[in-house]
């Protein structure tokens, strides 16, 4: 008998114990050789004032075990509660997303029968570092921080992912045409792994276009890598046209530990009715199986899952009249699938996983190169200003004597000053564009003693200042944006 691999199960809250159950309960008789390790996470634990839902005893078991098969979770309403989801992916450092969005027509109705795409999303990094400020009275700020690693790590998954589940394109979407340095690097980062996988083919699109050929061509995508906020919204944009969203797993993948869940939440609304669709949850487990490489155990489940699907025992989320012969609850559903281990699917293709080939895919950064070389040549300094017309700020500095001169006052990205274009500018967050010149391609090196001088300045002259951002070049290069208007 082969020796049982120990994962950490978590029931969740609402529907999640009678879907963890009926999981269960078919991984039992699949004979899957897993050892479940129960912890609880969840509404009752941030309850009990853990803010973060997971209590310190729940973490021993994930350090043991490496795997977390979760139900989906109640984050208790009001402040103060950390989403659970987001305190473990950063905590173990699942830095992919992994979700495939898969439609299983004619049994359960869409508009994109062909569809069949893995959404690979970055998990740790950009918006969702969660880095906010209030700099003024009407002005909120969210930082928006990439790494070179992280889109190291996210694209070599994508494609590595590509490889091992024999797909065929990697398509990455990002905004760099307007968010040249964060989206830039992503996009650069693409172009550099994607030569390294001559077999797959690649491209990138815009993040917003893209998007709308998910919604209304979804067969013409394969695998899509994307960044943190868009494959969120993406991939809830994809999983609500394959007609699955009660069907759907996803796994969190880091390069130790891996967790893995249905796609929906604890569904309140239905929970405790014996009436929810295991499906989603059951998905995830298949994905864990390939993980853990017990690749057989997984085709068994998923080849029995389909033939149940086929077979017309539906639960009441895909019941149709046309596709269906029994609204099943959730128990006759596992139990359905139960009875065909061991059977294949006949409309769709039965699946295959092989031993060893598709399990855990490890990404790290590349090694690191030699370092650019880094030289401060000006700083933005931001001001809270209530009151001032752009003409009046600008007047000011200029009396700001020592190397570095006022180069450009902006609000929210757009020139005001000098020569402002636009007749009502917004005047209240302005950033002070600092430089030792104004040609572009002769910045010259200052120190931080010369910004700490030119700080006191702003503080005589009466200016509030809220921030300040050091601009660099990197081998010569500008390391920030210009303006528009610049
Ligand atoms: P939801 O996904 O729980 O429910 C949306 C709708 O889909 C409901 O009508 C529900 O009945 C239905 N539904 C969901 N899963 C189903 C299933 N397996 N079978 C049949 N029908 C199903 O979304 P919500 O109502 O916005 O959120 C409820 C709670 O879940 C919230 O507390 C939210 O924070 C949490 N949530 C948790 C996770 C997670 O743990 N990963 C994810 C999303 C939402």
């Amino acid at each position: 008998m082969s020796v049982k691999t120990p994962i950490t199960v978590a029931y969740g809250d609402g529907i999640g114990p009678e879907i963890m159950r009926a999981t269960l309960s078919i991984l039992e008789a699949a004979n899957a050789p897993i050892e479940p390790e129960v912890i609880e996470v969840g509404e009752k634990i941030y309850l009990e004032g853990f803010t973060s839902g997971i209590p310190d005893s729940a973490w021993q078991s994930l350090k043991r075990t490496k795997v977390l098969l979760k139900g989906p979770i109640t984050t208790p309403q009001g402040s103060g509660y950390k989403s659970l989801n987001v305190t473990l992916r950063k905590t173990l450092g699942l830095f992919a997303n992994v979700r495939p969005c898969t439609s299983y027509a004619p049994f359960v109705a869409t508009k994109h029968p062909d569809m069949d795409l893995v959404i690979i999303r970055e998990n740790e990094e950009g918006t969702y570092a969660g880095i906010e400020h209030r700099q003024t009275d009407e002005v909120y700020q969210c930082l928006k921080l990439v790494t070179r690693p992280g889109c190291e790590r996210i694209i070599h998954y994508a494609f590595e992912y590509a490889r091992k589940f024999n797909r065929k394109k990697v398509t990455c979407l990002s905004k760099d045409n307007i968010m040249k340095m964060t989206d830039g690097i992503f996009h650069q980062v693409f172009n550099e792994i994607a030569a390294e996988y001559p077999d797959i083919k690649n491209e990138h699109m815009i993040i917003d276009i893209g998007t709308a050929l998910v919604a209304d061509q979804p067969e013409r995508f394969d695998v899509i890598v994307t960044s943190n906020l868009y494959g969120d919204i993406l991939s809830d944009v994809a999983a609500q046209i394959a007609g699955s969203v009660g069907l759907a797993g996803s796994a969190n993948v880091g390069n130790h530990v891996a967790m893995f869940e249905a796609i929906h939440g604890s569904a309140p609304d239905i929970a405790g009715k014996n009436i929810a669709n295991p499906s989603g949850l059951l998905n995830g487990a298949i994905q864990m199986l390939i993980h853990i490489n017990q690749p057989e155990s997984a085709t068994l489940i998923e080849n029995a899952w389909l033939k149940t699907l086929e077979d017309g025992i539906h639960t009441a989320d895909i019941y149709s009249k046309e596709y269906s012969k029994i609204k099943a609850t959730t128990d006759q559903f596992a139990a359905a699938v139960i009875e065909r281990l061991g059977q294949k699917p006949a409309h769709f293709k039965p699946v295959s996983y092989q031993q060893d080939v598709r399990a855990k895919i490890e990404c790290y950064g590349a090694k690191k190169k030699t370092l650019a070389k880094k030289e401060l040549v000006g700083v933005d300094v931001f001001i809270d200003n209530p009151a001032m017309m752009p003409n009046d700020i600008g007047e000011k500095l200029q009396k700001i004597t020592g190397k570095l001169k006022p180069i450009i006052i902006t609000s929210r990205g757009l020139k005001i000053w000098p020569d402002c274009m636009i007749d009502a500018p917004y005047a209240n967050h302005c950033s002070c564009r600092f430089q030792t010149t104004t040609d572009m391609k002769a910045l010259g090196q200052i120190s931080h003693q010369d910004i700490i001088d030119l700080l006191q300045q702003f503080d005589a002259l009466g200016l509030d200042v809220i921030k300040t951002e050091n601009l660099y070049t990197f081998d010569g290069k500008p390391g920030f944006s210009l303006a528009q208007g610049q």
